[in-house]
């Protein structure tokens, strides 16, 4: 009899992490790999957040905090709501965790019992499913095309909701495709979703502040009808370029972040105290420099699309958020590429031209692949070529 529990043999590990390990091993064995695998910024967390964390450490705010955030965090959290989503919350109905990834992997432990189904738009972020598995749950994985912009529409929303429904997935910007919902997409959602009582609402609004082309971001707790029946998660990592730091937080019903802060304290207890004095920082200090990072993305993200564009065989959308873009390679799975699936593309990709980007079918859509175009335009000038070259080379 295996040691391994059997809910653990319902999920695998994280296939982006996968290709970002495998990236760092080759490189360590001398190879030239360019990684666009990578789900974090490149840019380094800004001083005056450096510095909160070190005036942590030397004020002696190194012992263990409140489990599910400090006051003054559930406090900076709350006013961020307020001022950017125009949200009101009290600090009760705030959580803090070890990252976006603890907050979400305890809300689906708190929450689901066997059988119960959380809807999932796909293209999706790789944890949720298995999260939800973990949880004993069940994926309701909705494939969302290129047409539809990669979004979730009320048809197939509506289509997709049964008794068991308990929870709906929205993702924008979305990892993996960078697609954000406007204001009409995510009123259409709402329409259905007021119509069903019992469903809750889970809002990753992780990618809130990598967004271009004044796109102008909604999330769907704004709707008056849903707040009490949805939960909006956000986080540092991405914003603020803080992966390291592990802090994400959720605001919602009091019964579930009560529930969350349960399971935290008999896990992990609180996220680390110097890194929610950083948050604080990040959270209440100087903004500026969100819109000076999004502009460098933005101009990589115009040259990564124009140049997988002029690409035969490649078909890229211009996404409005994210660091990422998720073009089709459908283009180029036949009989005289020899490649069949998306994976077979990336497998020889990395080892013909040395350069690591995803599998769409690793995020539930066949037939694509994501690039991270968070690096250095020198490296991405080098990957588009590279893979120019590679896709020249299969086709000849
Ligand atoms: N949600 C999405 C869509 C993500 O892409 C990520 C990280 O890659 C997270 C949540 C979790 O981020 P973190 O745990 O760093 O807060």
């Amino acid at each position: 009899m295996s040691i391994i529990s059997d809910s653990l043999k319902r999920i695998k590990p994280s296939p982006t992490i996968a290709v970002t390990q495998k990236a760092r091993e080759l490189r360590a064995a001398g190879k030239d790999v360019i990684g666009l695998g990578a789900g974090e910024p490149d840019f380094d967390t800004p001083d005056n957040i450096k510095s909160a964390a070190i005036n942590a450490i030397k004020k002696g705010d190194t012992k263990y905090t409140a489990v599910d955030g400090t006051p003054a965090l559930k406090k900076a959290i709350v006013t961020k709501f307020k001022r950017e989503n125009k949200l009101n919350y009290s600090v009760d109905q705030i959580t803090v965790g070890t990252g976006g990834k603890q907050v979400l992997y305890n809300t689906f432990m708190a929450t689901l019992n066997k059988g119960d189904e959380v809807i999932i738009p796909a293209p999706f972020w790789v944890s949720y499913p298995d999260m939800v598995l973990l949880a004993g749950g069940k994926p309701k994985i909705v494939k969302c095309t290129e047409q539809e912009g990669f979004k979730l529409t009320a048809k197939k929303l509506k289509k997709a909701i049964s008794k068991k429904t308990k929870w709906v997935i929205i993702n924008s910007p979305s990892n993996p495709t960078g697609a954000g919902y406007s204001k009409k997409e995510i009123q259409d959602l709402a329409r259905v979703l007021i119509k069903e009582k019992k469903i809750h609402i889970l809002s990753d609004d992780i990618y809130e502040h990598v967004r271009y082309d004044n796109f102008n971001f909604f999330t769907i707790a704004q709707i008056s009808k849903l707040k009490d029946r949805t939960l909006t998660m956000n986080g540092v990592s991405k914003s603020y370029a803080m992966t390291g730091w592990r802090i994400g937080y959720a605001a919602g019903p009091k019964d579930i972040i009560k529930a969350i802060g349960k399971i935290q304290s008999q896990s992990t207890s609180n996220p680390s105290s110097i890194s929610q004095a950083a948050a604080v920082e990040a959270l209440n200090g100087k903004q500026g420099f969100i819109k000076t990072r999004a502009n460098a993305f933005k101009a990589r993200r115009d040259f990564v699309v124009k140049s997988l564009n002029s690409i035969k065989g490649i078909n890229c959308l211009t996404p409005n958020g994210a660091f990422y873009v998720f073009p089709s390679c459908k283009g180029l799975l036949n009989k005289k590429t020899r490649l069949k699936t998306d994976s077979n593309f990336v497998q020889k990709l990395l080892e013909k031209e040395n350069v690591a980007v995803v599998q769409g079918s690793a995020f539930g859509l066949d037939g694509y692949f994501r690039i991270s175009y968070a690096t250095s335009m020198q490296n991405l000038k080098k990957a588009m070529t590279r893979i120019k070259s590679f896709c020249e080379s299969i086709t000849r």
